[in-house]
């Protein structure tokens, strides 16, 4: 199918289930992840609307970037595991990170920010020995002794299990939009922990109907 064909699929999905969950759509952004996407099929996204793209990849984001600054409304996410050495090189250039996933980062990122960054906290919800992220107890811990200048946390993020067991995923979207409702209600300086980065291209319509405001689709928008 053509990148649009999968844009409409996409949206129409979004639709659904926005309505079996009673929300609106307005509220669920679709950042179109272009990890395997080049420059030519970014800016076909662009022409179909999509101003949100997520890299998770230092150097290729930095190579799609300076091809891309004439697009100067474009949002760059970053979404991929960061390694601390290489913040510099990306932090005046990307406009959310979704994968604060340590004490460390958060501070070399408060170390590196000129301006403020909205970062998403990634939490390891299903407690997968692989994934990044803090336990909503070790983010609890973080959040109430930080003292951020420039880091805005504005929501959090997780990575759900790759399963088919729908029950499963909602337990686990659920659990992030529990802790968000939690940490927000704390009331901390620089945490609004409003937003919840959750669902990719097999899991995106149920983690909008836990919540999801920011959902990371790839493979959806290259699929034939
Ligand atoms: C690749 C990736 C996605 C998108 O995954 P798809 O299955 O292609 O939709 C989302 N989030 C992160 C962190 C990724 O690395």
């Amino acid at each position: 199918m053509s990148k649009q064909a999968n844009l409409t699929q996409i949206k129409t999905n979004i639709k659904e289930a926005c309505k079996k969950a009673g929300r609106s759509e307005a509220d669920v952004h679709l950042v179109a992840v272009t990890k395997t996407i080049d420059v030519a099929g970014i800016k076909e996204l662009y022409d179909l609307g999509i101003r949100d793209f997520g890299e998770n990849r230092v150097d290729v984001f930095l190579e799609k970037y300076e091809a891309l600054q004439d697009f100067s409304d474009i949002r760059w996410h970053f979404i991929g595991s960061l390694q601390t050495r290489k913040v510099k090189q990306i932090i005046d250039k990307v406009d959310f990170i979704h994968s604060l996933d340590r004490a460390s980062l958060a501070e070399e990122i408060e170390k590196r920010a000129e301006k403020p960054v909205r970062c998403f906290l990634q939490l390891n919800v299903s407690g997968e020995e692989s994934k990044h992220g803090f336990t909503k107890e070790s983010a609890l811990v973080f959040l109430k002794q930080a003292d951020f200048k420039q880091i805005e946390i504005v929501g959090l993020m997780t990575m759900a299990p790759i399963t088919e067991n729908e029950n499963d995923l909602h337990d686990i979207f659920h659990a992030l939009n529990e802790a968000g409702v939690e940490i927000a209600a704390l009331h901390l300086n620089r945490v609004t922990a409003s937003e919840l980065s959750m669902g990719m291209t097999n899991d995106y319509s149920i983690a909008v109907e836990e919540g999801a405001t920011y959902i990371r689709v790839g493979r959806a928008l290259v699929n034939d």
